[in-house]
Formats: structure tokens, sequence, C-alpha cells
């Protein structure tokens, strides 16, 4: 059984995996999950076990993961019964449980989310945020509350992009699940545009094979293997990161671990934005300076929408 969210014990809220990687990756932020504790998120279910009760984490803190991060049950985490949580449901032989995200946000918010705090998990001993409440006796706790479900909306664009990926063989799925946008409401589908077909429509996360990551001075440059096609010529795609931006980045540690990673990796990696729309420009040729070449490019303006990764399907 994979968890789509859990209630974190330090921050006496409810987290998606995915807040747990931004937490972990913040630089600015003291926060580290081996030392929270993540319980069930059904609050009747919660609220009747001690906060020793804990769940895993899968993926939390690996920086380029090819399966879905999430949580999951350990060998001793208890649930009440009608919990949907409990692992009631054992994955039949060679159905793996956990290969897909099934927890589809509808929304992307392009704000990052803000996470309150509360007091350490270390001294929380007797006040602990979440006292075990009392079982009215005879009768067992409404299993499912209605907060209890899934937070529908994330910041973390990784959400909806291991959505995408994990689900990509999946394309009715994929037609059938909503995503808003800024004012923008479309479909999974329709949303992800391979970066060969972006005079399709501005404003899409589009996303495509790297064919080379090029270090220089100030800036990196992911070059795609796919060109635009414009009045019957092909046209390269790139995207620049500048370096000052990195620089000032609240993630700056693992952004550069990934995009190092990329840069020498022999493996098939791609890169999925938001948030620019690469243009046509006409830019020197080296060779011959006073030639100029088009280049369809665009500069990122946001490295939180902005993710380099493996698509283990497409291989
Ligand atoms: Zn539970």
């Amino acid at each position: 059984m994979k968890f789509d969210t859990a209630y974190s014990v330090s921050l006496d809220d409810k987290l998606s995996i995915y807040d747990v990687r931004e937490l972990n990756f913040d630089e600015t932020a003291a926060y580290d999950s081996d030392k929270d504790r993540f319980l069930c998120p059904n609050d009747a279910c919660r609220a009747a076990f001690e906060t020793g009760n804990v769940l895993g984490t899968y993926n939390a803190k690996n920086v380029n993961y090819q399966r879905t991060p999430h949580f999951k049950n350990t060998p001793s985490t208890e649930h009440i019964e009608g919990c949907r949580y409990a692992s009631s449901h054992k994955p039949a032989a060679g159905e793996s449980d956990d290969a897909r995200e099934d927890n589809f946000p509808s929304e992307f918010v392009l704000t990052r989310r803000t996470y309150a705090r509360i007091t350490p998990v270390v001294d929380a001993e007797g006040q602990a945020p979440q006292a075990p409440a009392q079982t009215p006796s005879g009768r067992p706790p409404a299993a499912v509350s209605a907060s209890d479900g899934t937070p529908d909306k994330t910041s973390v664009f990784a959400h909806p992009v291991e959505c995408y990926v994990s689900n990509i063989d999946h394309k009715d799925k994929l037609k059938a699940m909503p995503l808003k946008i800024g004012e923008h409401s479309a479909t999974y589908w329709a949303f992800f545009k391979k970066i060969e077909y972006l005079q399709d429509n501005h404003g899409l996360i589009y996303w495509g094979k790297i064919k080379a990551i090029k270090d220089y001075t100030s800036s990196f440059r992911i070059d795609f293997e796919k060109k635009v096609w414009l009045d019957k010529k092909p046209y390269s795609v790139n995207v620049y990161l500048s370096k000052k931006l990195i620089e000032n980045y609240r993630k700056r540690k693992a952004f550069l671990e990934q995009i190092k990673a990329a840069a020498s990796s022999e493996r098939p990696l791609y890169c999925f934005f938001y948030g620019v729309t690469p243009a046509l420009k006409q830019v020197p040729s080296k060779k011959n300076p006073e030639q100029t070449f088009g280049v369809f490019s665009a500069n990122i303006e946001n490295l939180d929408h902005l993710i380099i990764r493996e698509v283990p399907m497409l291989e």
C-alpha cells in the first residue's frame, strides 16, 4: 500500500511525499525527514494510536529517482479497522503496487506552498500535537473523515510530472484526468507537450529527450534531440539556465547534483519545464560570426518549474 499523503508530526500538517522532498532539499529550512515522524493521514486512525505508529518513506531524499516516491506502511504500522490505508490489499503477482503515481493533483499551483512550523519532534514528550484520543467503547471510530482526502493541489512540479511519466502508457487515463495551471484548465494529456510541437500552443509543460547539456561560464544549456519544423525547415531547440539563478536557488545543492549527474550521464534523460516557451531567435554562427542561424530558445526563469529525469517506460 502506498500513501499519497501522510501526517507530519513536526509540521502538524499533512504532506505529500513531494512536499517532503522539497523540505529535504531546501537549504533555507532546517528539515530532515529522517528526524520527522509520519503518521496515517486518516484522522480517526491516527488518533487511535501513539505517535510511534509511523509510516516509512520511499525516495524521500533521492535526487535522481526512477520509481515513484511515496509513503508506505512499515511491518509494524497499525491501522484501525476500515482505514483505507490498512494493508489489506496485497498486490497480485507481477503487479507492482508502487509503479505508478495514481494521486493526480487537479491543480498545479504556481506559488510555493509555505509550511508552518511547530516545535521539533524531539521534545514532543507529553505534548504530542495529536493526543491519542479515547475510542468510545464498543463503537469503532469512523474510518474516513472529511479531511482524510488527498490534497488536490500541489505546488511541487515533480508531482504532476510523476503522474504523467508513470502513466505515460495510459493515454486514456491522462486524457481523463483534469489539470489546472493558472487560468488554464485542460487534461494531463493536453498540458504535456512534446518539445517538437511547441508551436501548437503557449503556456504548456514542454518536454523532450535531452541531446546534450553544455556547461558554460555563466549558464548551462540544455539541447533537445528533436527539432522544431517551421516553413519546412528544422530548427534546434534549447533552454538556458543561468548560473546566477542556480547560485541563489534555495535547492542549489540538489539542483547542481542533478544537472551535473545529467551532463555526464550515459542514460537517456528528459527535460520537463513550465513557464517559458522557446521562441525563434537568430544567433551568430561560431565558425562564421557574420552569419546567423535560427534556433528555438528560452531562458528558464524559475528553477522550481524545471526537471531533468529518466522516463523508464520510454526506454
Ligand atoms: Zn490508518
